[in-house]
């Protein structure tokens, strides 16, 4: 068995993993070994489907020394204005950078591949997949588990439903790999990768009436326009999203007034949506996404047979030579919130509300900036991504408390003022910018007030 001596084993080479090793080996002379079981960085990235893109700006995305992009606004096409979202190709090529260059090149990064992480609470193991080879490697400081969250993707999960043998249904991967062009493609997901796509699918020409799209749950989605790398655009938002609280008689009624403010929307105004994972949406995917008019609400499929789809109340015939494709993977995890940091373990959560590769960053700040793990704790609580209304508010009024505990703290909130990560980040150049100062303004006028309702609606104690 061959040993390895480090300081941090961190477990997932994910975007996670990669903020967080990020962060802390530019704050603290340490060494990491980061281990994944696929052969490179990126996680979920490396197996997603070719025509994925962030679905929000590049700069919010990646490790926090180094920006994801150029920082551009798009100058052309149905998007002209907004920041330029990354490609799968663009993310991958960076996190290979990324690892390279700055971690492997540091000499401060071990990148152990296509290697599995075994632990029986005390001994630490790395086995390759490929030669079979195990490592025990004696960890000085801490293990770090930066696959807590790690996403489901259909490429690596089967479809949540029975598949008859013969039927036709595939991973949203093979989309782009046909030999055969179906008469009718059905889509089954509500979520981002099911929008993608559709989304691509008109765009490759592919009549709206050929599409047929199964959407179990009607989905909340963040206007794209909204989440900008721009004080102005950023807190404004923020501000919008209080002032809707505070008034909000319901967690439908506060999305209804988000859909009024232009924060949040929906693709169909005539049904009351309940799932609110969130991603971003541009109005031009919206207005593409309506087109589709064969839309099947009978909620989860059950089984697909060669000519139907089962559901718990009927069956829905398939025309012949339908495709049917997985876009059903549930994406975003929910385990249970635990302390980020345990004696046995740190566990990469989500922080503030939402984007994690800014929270990951946030984690290494912290670990290598702090050395006591109650204060860590303190500074950081756990939050966790949403899945429908409550917890999207829960997620917003626990990241507001989060924010004033690690913000309160000069030297971190100097950092998240540097960080692009950082989705409300103002910059220390435009701090006496009369905009930026309006909106600043106006969301402390309904910050507490819209936090107090939101806790209130999402049945969470309100932030002190
Ligand atoms: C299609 C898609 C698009 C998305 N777009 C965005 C976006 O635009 N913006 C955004 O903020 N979020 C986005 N997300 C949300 C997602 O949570 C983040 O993108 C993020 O990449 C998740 O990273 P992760 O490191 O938690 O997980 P992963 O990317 O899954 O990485 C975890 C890694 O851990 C490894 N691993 C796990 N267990 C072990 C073990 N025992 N031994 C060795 N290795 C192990 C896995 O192989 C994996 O590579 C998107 C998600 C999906 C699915």
């Amino acid at each position: 068995m061959r040993r390895l001596q480090t300081d941090y084993l961190v477990v997932g080479a994910g975007a996670m993993g990669m903020a967080f090793t990020d962060a802390l080996i530019d704050h603290a002379d340490v060494h990491v070994t980061l281990v994944d079981r696929r052969h490179g960085p990126g996680g979920h990235w490396q197996d997603a489907y070719p025509f994925v893109q962030l679905h929000q700006a590049s700069v919010f995305y990646g490790v926090a020394s180094t920006v994801l992009g150029t920082g551009a606004v798009q100058q052309e096409g149905p998007e002209a204005g907004l920041q330029e979202r990354a490609r799968r190709s663009e993310v991958q090529a960076y996190y290979d950078d990324i690892l390279h260059r700055r971690f492997i090149g540091s000499g401060r990064v071990t990148f152990l591949d296509g290697s599995e992480y075994q632990s029986d609470g005390t001994t630490h193991l790395v086995a390759s997949r490929v030669s079979g080879q195990r490592t025990q490697v004696e960890v000085r400081r801490r293990v770090v588990d930066a696959s807590y969250l790690s996403p489901t993707i259909p490429a690596t999960t089967p479809a949540p439903f029975g598949v008859d043998d013969g039927a036709n249904v595939v991973a949203v991967n093979q989309l782009a790999e046909l030999a055969d062009t179906p008469d009718r493609y059905v889509i089954v997901g509500s979520g981002k990768t099911g929008t993608d796509a559709i989304v691509w699918l008109l765009g490759n020409g592919v009549d709206a009436d050929r599409i047929t799209w199964v959407r179990p749950r009607e989905p909340w989605m963040l206007n794209r326009a909204v989440v900008q790398p721009d004080p102005v655009v950023a807190i404004g938002s923020a501000a919008d999203t209080m002032a809707a609280a505070a008034a909000a008689e319901s967690l439908d009624d506060l999305f209804a007034r988000l859909e009024a403010a232009g924060v949040m929307l929906r693709i169909d105004q005539a049904a009351v949506p309940t799932m609110a994972k969130t991603p971003t949406l541009g109005e031009w995917e919206l207005a593409l996404l309506r087109t589709v008019r064969n839309v099947v609400r009978r909620g989860h499929i059950r089984r697909a047979t060669t000519s139907e789809l089962v559901f718990d109340d009927g069956v829905v015939s398939l025309p012949p030579r339908s495709l049917v494709v997985h876009c059903a993977a549930s994406g975003l995890q929910y385990p249970p919130r635990v302390p980020i940091w345990e004696p046995d373990m740190i566990r990469v959560q989500t922080i503030r509300a939402g984007f994690p590769c800014f929270n990951a960053a946030l984690a290494g700040l912290v670990e290598a900036t702090r050395d006591d793990d109650r204060e860590r704790n303190r500074l950081c609580p756990p939050n966790a991504l949403p899945d429908d209304l409550a917890s999207w508010a829960r997620m917003q009024v626990r990241g507001a408390a989060a924010t004033r505990s690690f913000g309160a703290e000069p030297d971190i909130a100097a950092w998240a003022d540097g960080c692009a990560l950082n989705p409300v980040r103002v910059d220390p150049s435009r701090r006496d910018d009369p905009a930026v100062q309006a909106v600043a303004a106006r969301l402390a006028g309904q910050a507490e007030q819209g936090l107090r309702r939101m806790a209130e609606l999402a049945g969470e104690p309100p932030p002190v």
